[in-house]
């Protein structure tokens, strides 16, 4: 029995003050509304990290939370990057690697993906991996064979112990943010070739117990078809996470 998780990608919104409002708005419903049902994980921007962690703390939240992205190396001249030493005494448990708008914006590929997913294990930072394809992709029809040999490029010398602690997340690029969300079954479809991947380089045992999200226009209209399929095991949702009520459904959905 695999825990759901719903994880919020703040992305570059909020001050750090709008950051803390939001994130006590949805600490002061957490009782209401789960406890350790399910992983609740906010990834704020990384000047934020600590600040929302304090208010989880502070509170005893039962949520964690995480960064949009880290850099491999674990210091060095790397201007305006972040390293997981740092992220994790800000107070990141988790963090995002390969979203598609680092994929698209900032050069990441599957090899940096790769060197970050490695790191972050090594550095106890759960990562959460993103992978999706784009419209053309999803068009052209192969896109089963490029999100699986994303997979397969970003786990690449991932020993078995260290899969487990990792998430993936489905997130196909022509759903985020756009308001187009996948078809419940068309990201059940995606999310089991993906469990389907990691079972041939894992096993069934830990594939099994590997989380797989999906990304993309999730909200309370939409959670209830996406969460009832097999391989769904939570979200990982961008703009019904800049609202603490939508948030809360969103978790309360997973229950
Ligand atoms: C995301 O960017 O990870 C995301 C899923 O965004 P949205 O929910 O806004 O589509």
């Amino acid at each position: 029995m695999r825990k759901p998780m719903m994880a919020g990608n703040w992305k570059m919104n909020k001050t750090w003050a709008e950051s803390v409002v939001l994130a006590q708005q949805i600490s002061n419903r957490s009782r209401e509304y789960w406890d350790d049902q399910v992983d609740v994980v906010i990834c704020p921007a990384m000047v934020n990290i600590k600040a929302v962690n304090s208010v989880f703390e502070f509170d005893k939240t039962p949520a964690s939370v995480g960064a949009q992205n880290c850099h491999w190396e674990p210091k060095g001249a790397f201007t305006g990057e972040a390293s997981i030493p740092m992220i994790r005494e800000a107070g990141a448990s988790w963090c995002i690697v390969g979203h598609s708008e680092r994929r698209e914006y900032f050069a990441e590929t599957d090899e940096t993906v790769n060197r970050k997913v490695a790191a972050l294990l090594e550095g106890g930072v759960a990562p959460i991996v993103c992978v999706g394809e784009s419209l053309a992709v999803r068009e052209a029809g192969d896109y089963l064979e490029f999100v699986t040999s994303q997979v397969r490029a970003d786990f690449a010398g991932i020993e078995d112990n260290q899969a487990k602690t990792c998430v993936v997340a489905y997130e196909p690029i022509w759903a985020i943010g756009t308001g187009r969300t996948a078809l419940p079954e068309q990201a059940q479809e995606v999310c089991a070739a993906i469990r389907a991947c990691l079972a041939d380089r894992y096993g069934s045992e830990i594939s099994d117990e590997m989380r797989v999200l999906y990304g993309g226009s999730m909200k309370p209209a939409n959670v209830e078809g996406l969460m009832t399929q097999k391989d769904i095991d939570g979200g990982l949702v961008g703009g019904a996470a800049l609202e603490a009520e939508s948030f809360v459904e969103l978790i309360a959905a997973c229950i």
